[in-house]
């Protein structure tokens, strides 16, 4: 079980400060939760991840399904002691993973969406995608490791997600397109939140389970989703849901939601996390936030600094002395690593860089989070 304590709200925002004690640690919020998709935050070890700052992490139901197995994970005492890393831990129901395998993929859809992916195309009732087969009580679907066929739906996931014995589990939901229109957007709402209901009667654990709001674009099916799930007995809220590059819906978003939701229990926004998103999200009353962001970008060279972010493969570091940032308190910043070693590395191809940026931009990330947490504390944001 969890419990969740508000020490200050903003008279600001809707921002608050809390503490969220779970039963493997405290996660002071706001809190971002790096993500660990197949047990593993990508090229770090357990120990480093300890070194970050990191407070919460976030793992993936869909792909510890897939490989090796819940059983593997239950049989080694659950995802903490399986991964030989005692912090709080999340999570996430496999609904985005698995309906991204299927309308994500025929329209090339993500997360992170890139300007030149949008098309003036939209989803409609009735319309499946290729790749798997969306039923009223799941999804069907052919594992990406050896094409067998596999069955997630709100009962198999809490089963799965009880195995794996997260701290927080979170309810099955589809997780619809942006392009989704609002009659398929609606329908799919209306599955989501009997889903719900299937999720909570299944959970037998005493793991505390998030509801997830969902409702696309549009603003009544948002409060109407907000208020259907803020009515049943979660132990907190995760709202989901595909925005692509849109920002400006997500707020608008957040603030059709957030108000609808029982003010006393914690909200995790899924999957978002650009700095710049930080005090926008904060401000509009999210407790915490996961993002593949910090650690997607490190494997490809980039570090975040407090003056923006830096391509490290570039040429033009070569000769910078410097660390990636002064003011950064991490232990690559601080151990005397250089960008011109780390450019060299970047560039010949060695495995070591994409470790140290990781450990620096999971530490930079949680920084900037502890600072937006004393911005409250001060009466700022
Ligand atoms: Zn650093």
């Amino acid at each position: 079980m969890i419990s969740f304590t508000i020490t200050k709200r903003s008279k600001k925002s809707r921002a608050r400060l809390g503490i969220l004690k779970t039963p493997h640690g405290t996660v002071q919020t706001p809190a971002f939760v790096p993500v660990a998709t197949q047990a593993a935050v990508k090229a770090l070890t357990s120990e480093q991840v300890m070194r970050t700052k990191t407070q919460i992490l976030i793992s993936n139901t869909f792909h510890l399904h897939i490989r090796p197995g819940e059983k593997v994970v239950k049989a080694g005492g659950g995802i903490q002691k399986f991964m030989n890393l005692q912090k709080p831990f999340m999570t996430d129901s496999g609904g985005f993973q698995v309906f991204s395998l299927g309308f994500g993929k025929d329209f090339g859809m993500g997360k992170i969406l890139s300007q030149k992916q949008k098309q003036n195309t939209s989803i409609q009732v009735g319309q499946q995608p290729k790749l798997l087969k969306i039923t009223e009580d799941g999804v069907l679907f052919r594992a990406y490791t050896d094409g067998r066929e596999m069955f997630l739906g709100p009962k198999e996931s809490i089963a799965i997600q009880q195995a794996l014995g997260a701290d927080i589990i979170l309810a099955f939901d589809e997780c619809t397109s942006p392009i989704a229109d609002h009659e398929y957007t609606q329908r799919s709402l209306e599955k989501t939140h009997r889903w719900a209901k299937v999720c909570l009667k299944a959970k037998t654990s005493d793991q505390a389970l998030y509801g997830i709001v969902q409702g696309g674009k549009f603003k009544d099916l948002r409060i109407e989703s907000a208020q259907f799930i803020g009515g049943l007995p979660f132990d907190g809220f995760a709202i989901g849901g595909e925005f692509g590059d849109n920002k400006a819906i997500m707020s608008k978003m957040l603030r059709w939601t957030i108000p609808e939701l029982p003010d006393e229990k914690p909200r995790h926004l899924l999957g978002i996390g650009y700095l710049e998103d930080m005090p926008k999200i904060i401000a509009e009353g999210v407790d915490t936030f996961d993002c593949i962001v910090p650690t997607h970008y490190a494997r490809r060279g980039v570090a975040f600094t407090s003056r923006g972010e830096l391509e490290l493969s570039k040429q033009k570091f070569l000769n910078d002395r410097a660390p990636i940032d002064r003011n950064c308190g991490c232990e690559v910043c601080q151990g005397g690593y250089t960008r011109s070693y780390l450019t060299h590395l970047l560039r010949a191809k060695e495995i070591a860089p994409l470790t140290l940026i990781t450990i620096h931009n999971l530490f930079f990330f949680n920084t900037y989070v502890e600072r937006l947490r004393a911005a409250i504390a001060q009466g700022k944001l």
